[in-house]
């Protein structure tokens, strides 16, 4: 895939951007031997034999000044956690390690001091013109934190993804509308929107498409003819008399990578490209999703947001999985690898897992009480509280 357009953000504005440019250090970090405690600046040695006379404090943001005397072997300096170990001194003492008799400093009973302890040396986390963070890599708070250390305010990142979303079906009214007695309220296109923007990507156009091969074919062409990168659509693609996804995106020579994948809920999934067409120069993928909201769920976490991630610039990002442990026992008929709703307690002395009953893959209400997906492979029938399964995260 051709690699995205850049831009410059705040840094403010860059949560889960994709960097396209490194992040260097400007300078070694960290910048100066630094004292990783509240203490005495010392020389190990004479600290080691005897007591040694305090001569002064310096605080965090304080220097040494270059023409004073560095430190001699029988001297201290009181230093403060984050401050500029003096020349001269090759350790710090903590203080909770210490005895203090006014100006004189000697180690506390039973304690000793090494060489170097407490002491960051500089440049040792990093030297100056190293890659802090490489391009490619999604941007959290860590890489956020590493950026401003070293004055990258406005990063370079990949343009966001710009995502249509289409929800096919005869019986969908949107969100605001009222629907009546047959008619349900379009909940895929709200979800996906808020699951792509997690990911920094853009949903644009949204439209809820009737289930016609001609206008779903005329919405493609539109969609084709956008500055959409990805197409995602749910809906009309299993094998009903009014699934037509399929049939309209051959109308338009689409490449399906798959369709279908031997797994439940989301078995009818498509996964493919547009290709450039006298009408449009552009390459659009695409997704079919089914319409049942839990497997465009799951069929989101499993395909669509690895392939965002590199739409996004970025290495494609796979799933995260989990173990844990089974809170009860669980049956389940064997034949597909399956994806249940599952609610993950996430604690630290016993996480567990137990299934979110659920009234099959269009109930949304047991998606919202859960928060990960029990992955069961196909000959699972009957697995017994307390063994160890793996989870799908979201
Ligand atoms: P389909 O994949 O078109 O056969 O739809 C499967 C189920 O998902 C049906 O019960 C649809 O009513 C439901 N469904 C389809 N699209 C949506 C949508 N956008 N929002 C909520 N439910 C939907
Ligand atoms: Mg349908």
């Amino acid at each position: 895939m051709p690699a995205p357009a850049t831009e410059q953000v705040q840094l403010g504005e860059s949560l889960q951007r994709t960097l396209a440019a490194p992040i260097l250090a400007d300078r070694n970090l960290p910048p100066f031997r630094r004292s990783t405690r509240d203490g005495f600046a010392v020389t190990a040695e004479s600290i080691a034999t005897g007591s040694v006379t305090i001569i002064g404090t310096i605080r965090a943001g304080e220097i040494w000044p270059a023409d004073r005397e560095p430190l001699a072997a029988n001297q201290a300096v009181a230093i403060m956690t984050g401050a500029p170990v003096p020349p001269g001194a090759n350790s710090v003492l903590m203080s909770e390690h210490s005895v203090r008799n006014q100006n004189t400093l000697s180690l506390a009973p039973n304690r000793s001091l090494a060489a170097g302890e407490n002491i960051v040396p500089e440049g040792a986390e990093a030297l100056a013109g190293a890659t802090l963070v490489p391009a490619g890599t999604r941007i959290s708070a860590a890489e956020i934190a590493l950026a401003a250390a070293c004055g990258h305010i406005t990063p370079v990142v990949y343009a966001r993804p710009r995502v249509a979303i289409l929800s096919t079906g005869d019986e969908l009214v949107p969100p605001h509308s009222h629907p009546g007695a047959a008619q349900i309220r379009n909940s895929n296109a709200p979800a996906l929107a808020a699951m792509i923007s997690a990911h920094a990507a853009l949903p644009i156009a949204q439209q809820i498409l009737p289930d016609s091969l001609d206008a779903i074919v005329a919405a493609l062409q539109s969609a084709h003819a956008s500055d959409a990168n990805l197409l995602l659509l749910s809906g009309g693609v299993s094998v009903g008399d009014y699934d037509l996804v399929e049939a309209a995106l051959s109308q338009l020579n689409a490449e399906f990578f798959f369709t279908g994948v031997n797994m439940q809920p989301g078995r009818p999934v498509v996964f493919g490209r547009i290709p450039p067409s006298h009408t449009s120069p552009r390459t659009l993928y695409f997704f079919g999703l089914p319409g049942n909201p839990v497997s465009v769920h799951v069929c989101y976490l499993l395909f669509v947001a690895p392939f965002l991630a590199a739409l996004s610039g970025g290495a494609a990002a796979p799933p995260r999985f989990a173990l844990a442990t089974l809170a009860e026992e669980i049956r389940v008929r064997p034949g597909t690898q399956k994806f249940l709703p599952a609610y993950f307690s996430f604690d630290f002395e016993s996480p567990t897992a137990r299934l979110v009953p659920w009234q099959g893959s269009g109930d949304l209400s047991a998606n919202a009480r859960a928060n990960a997906y029990l992955a069961l492979p196909p000959d699972c029938t009957t697995l017994p509280a307390g063994a160890v399964v793996r989870l799908l995260l979201r």
